[in-house]
């Protein structure tokens, strides 16, 4: 159902509105949130990854300049030994083995740790050896690995061997011609091998060439490498022999003069980067956490913000489109769905009809009982539409009292006049509401959407057509709009311009029905009704006339016109009372009682003898000031009745409230009195009513005896009609009150007696 469909349509503006909130912000912050700890977490990772590499090559400097100070150490250790007066005297003046023993080989064993200690003669002949390891000198022959040694000592290389590394390399490669350390392998091991000549400084002043060396070696194992560990803080400082396959990244090399490794070293690294990361991970996981939070409340407050705005949307849009007493529809929901539904039509979908309901009476009940019993009835209005429709038809409230529908149903008229029935009966049947009972009538104007359709404009157009048609047959009645009646509107349009010529040009004439006393033999008073005899149509009758005059306005002129013309024509019937109809447009003017005493100051008719005849529909809307206007009147002597008295709302409260002098039976009573069982009771208990207020009841619309003779019973004290005289001219009038005998009616008891 259209309805219905509404809150959906709501939930999912409201949904997709939510979405744009999001797109447009939250995935903008959501972004750059992301970024932002994408770019911490970089910036933290890299600057560890760069302080570790920062930290290993220090490392690695750390540990190989450690080793090679631990090489000059061995040098000054040998040097401290051997460049003793004492050495030169034991080594070279005179071989004192006890001394070599005791102050070299023990000493730099014992006390420096030391592995081997070898003492050479000029031509490297061994003349002393000591080593801790058995098995590294087997012979008196120099071991092999010490001679590149001796050989760079002696100045034999100009360069420290390829193999080896030069721990005074950087400085001078020979040294100073006195001592030259070296790391490299001996005997597969990694070590230092250190070598001092022996001899007093004059001794060598003229080289090395022929003096005695003490070469010591001592090699870089594991307790050298704990110590040197120690030292810089490298926990597991050790050789490995394979660094492709060792567990441990932070290895580095010794490497010989051809970049060739002698030892390569591993050690736990201090991974300096990893410490910095973990110290600043938590700040940053609280970071993300807040970005996180951050942007949780943010989407929530936005989520809460769309949310609310759009609900504020769907009441406002609710608000705009749908009426505010009985939630339907309202005319500008109604109109997008009319375009919307010729659209469909126009391309091949079913044929669909706009009907425009009526409801007569509303007013009347909105003015007598209140604007909140109005309101009441309008619910149940709608409700009873609705249950009468289909779920997909769109029953709209266009204004106070109008409705409309549109259904997609079978075009033929057989089938909308039968939709159109339903619709008549459910709205006409009584309602209950507040204690009070309550009866409406509906008109309905149909128009049909067919693929010709034109637009929405041209659709309501017909359907008030239809609806005016309806209304001017007759009420509780349903019309299809035809091509007619657009002649029929242009008719009217043109009838409009001529009635208004004919009002300003004397072109209207006044008839004049006599109204008699209940036996008949007597007139006591005139009705003025308006005649108008077109130039080219003819004669048009007032149901033609009055209606168009009334829609027009132009009823104002026309009613001002009768009453002058009633009054002028009736000063020349003394006695007579001349009845004068008030349209409840006349009567609503703030004029209207200035007016009446104006046209009789200027015709100086007797105010006594004026009647002015008003509807219920008169006096409805505005009760003070038309209570005021007969107050008014009837101080001057004006007298008032109640026309049609049945065919309204016939609300008893005009007649109690209003100072009505008359109540006039409508002739649709008086038509059925001989058909209607109830129609006699009905006419009884107005007449009892009517006298029992005080007033004088006329009977309208009398043709026969029959009715004559009912009504006289039943107590009335007037009687109007056919029976006694038909409207004619004034001259009519004046003719009969020359000679009232010549217009007496027969006695109606007789009259009956006959006919039975
Ligand atoms: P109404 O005021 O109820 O006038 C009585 C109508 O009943 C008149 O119709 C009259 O010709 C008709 N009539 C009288 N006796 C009989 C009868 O025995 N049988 C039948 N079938 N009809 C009878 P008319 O003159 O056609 O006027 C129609 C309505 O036009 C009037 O109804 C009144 O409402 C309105 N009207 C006429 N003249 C004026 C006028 O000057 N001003 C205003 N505001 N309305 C007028
Ligand atoms: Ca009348
Ligand atoms: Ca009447």
């Amino acid at each position: 159902m259209i309805t219905s469909a509404r809150p959906q349509i709501a939930e999912s503006a409201s949904r997709s509105r939510w979405n744009r909130a999001r797109l447009r912000l939250i995935v903008p912050i959501g972004v750059i949130a992301a970024v932002a700890v994408a770019c911490l977490l970089i910036a933290v990772l890299t600057s560890a990854r760069r302080a570790n590499e920062v930290s290993l090559t220090r490392e690695q400097q750390l540990v190989q300049q450690e080793i090679v100070a631990r090489g000059a150490r061995v040098l000054r250790e040998v040097e401290s030994v051997a460049g003793t007066p004492g050495a030169t005297q034991a080594i070279r003046v005179e071989y004192d083995r006890p001394w070599i023993e005791h102050h070299l080989g023990n000493w730099l064993e014992a006390f420096f740790d030391h592995d081997l200690v070898v003492v050479v003669d000029g031509t490297n002949g061994v003349e002393y050896a000591r080593s801790r390891i058995s098995g590294d000198v087997g012979s008196t022959d120099l071991p092999t690995g010490l001679s590149s040694v001796l050989d760079l000592l002696r100045g034999r290389l100009t360069n420290p061997p390829s193999h080896a590394m030069s721990i005074l390399a950087a400085e001078d490669p020979r040294g100073n011609g006195r001592s030259v350390a070296l790391i490299e392998h001996f005997l597969d091991r990694p070590a230092i091998v250190a070598a001092v000549a022996v001899g007093s400084d004059k001794d060598l002043a003229h080289g090395n060439e022929n003096a005695p060396v003490v070469v010591s070696v001592k090699y870089i194992d594991d307790n050298v490498l704990r110590d040197i560990g120690a030292r810089l803080q490298l926990p597991g400082l050790r050789i490995v022999d394979d660094p492709a396959h060792s567990a441990n990244p932070q290895v580095t090399a010794l490497t010989d003069a051809q970049g060739a490794a002698i030892a390569h070293f591993a050690w736990q690294p201090t991974r300096l980067g990893g410490q910095i990361a973990g110290s600043l991970l938590p700040f940053v996981a609280i970071a993300i956490a807040g970005f996180a939070l951050l942007a949780g409340l943010v989407m929530r407050y936005i989520r809460h913000t769309a949310e609310t705005i759009s609900a504020g949307e769907t009441q406002l849009r609710h608000l705009a489109l749908h009426d505010p007493v009985c939630g339907l529809p309202n005319r500008i929901y109604f109109g997008e769905r009319l375009e919307t539904v010729i659209g469909e039509v126009r391309r091949g979908g079913p044929s669909a009809a706009v009907f425009y309901i009526d409801l007569d009476h509303f007013k009347d009940v909105n003015d007598t009982l209140g604007h909140h019993i109005g309101d009441e009835l309008i619910l149940n209005v709608t409700q009873r539409l609705s249950r009468v429709m289909r779920g997909d038809d769109l029953v709209a409230r266009l204004g106070g009292d109008e409705f409309a529908i549109i259904t997609a149903c079978a075009s033929d008229s057989y089938s909308l006049q039968a939709i159109a029935g339903r619709i008549i009966s459910a709205v006409c049947a009584p309602y209950a509401i507040s204690g009070h009972n309550i009866n409406i009538g509906a008109s309905i104007g149909i128009a049909v959407i067919d693929r010709r359709a034109g637009d929405a404009a041209d659709i309501l157009r017909y359907a008030d057509m239809a609806l005016y048609r309806a209304k001017s047959e007759g009420r509780n009645r349903a019309c299809i709009y035809d091509a007619a009646m657009d002649a029929d509107l242009s008719q009217r349009k043109l009838l409009e311009g001529d009635l208004l010529h004919a009002i300003r040009n004397d072109g209207l004439a006044a008839a004049y029905q006599p109204i008699v006393n209940a036996s008949g033999d007597t007139m006591v008073g005139v009705e003025a009704l308006a005649r108008w005899t077109h130039p080219t149509a003819g004669v048009i009758s007032p149901a033609v006339f009055i209606p168009i005059a009334e829609h027009s306005g132009l009823i104002v002129e026309l009613g001002e016109w009768m009453l002058r013309r009633a009054c002028l024509e009736g000063r020349n019937w003394p006695g007579l009372t001349v009845a004068v109809n008030v349209s409840p447009l006349q009567f609503r003017r703030s004029d209207f009682v200035d007016v009446v005493e104006r046209v009789l100051r200027e015709t100086e008719f007797d105010a006594n003898r004026l009647e002015l005849e008003l509807t219920e529909s008169t006096l409805l809307g505005n009760m003070e000031t038309a209570e005021l206007s007969m107050l008014r009147l009837k101080a001057i002597g004006v007298r008032f009745a109640l026309d049609d008295f049945g065919t309204g709302y016939s609300s008893l409260l005009y007649l109690r409230r209003f100072p009505f002098d008359k109540l006039k039976i409508d002739s649709s009573f008086v038509l059925s009195i001989e058909t209607a069982p109830d129609a006699a009771a009905i006419v009884h208990a107005v007449v009892s009513l009517g006298r029992g207020l005080g007033m004088r009841v006329t009977a309208e619309g009398v043709e026969n005896a029959e009715q004559h003779l009912f009504l006289r019973a039943a107590g009335v004290h007037s009687m109007q009609g056919y029976r006694f005289g038909r409207p004619g001219p004034a001259a009519d009038i004046t003719a009969r009150m020359a000679s009232p005998d010549d217009y007496r009616v027969d006695n109606p008891d007789q009259e009956v007696a006959l006919a039975s």
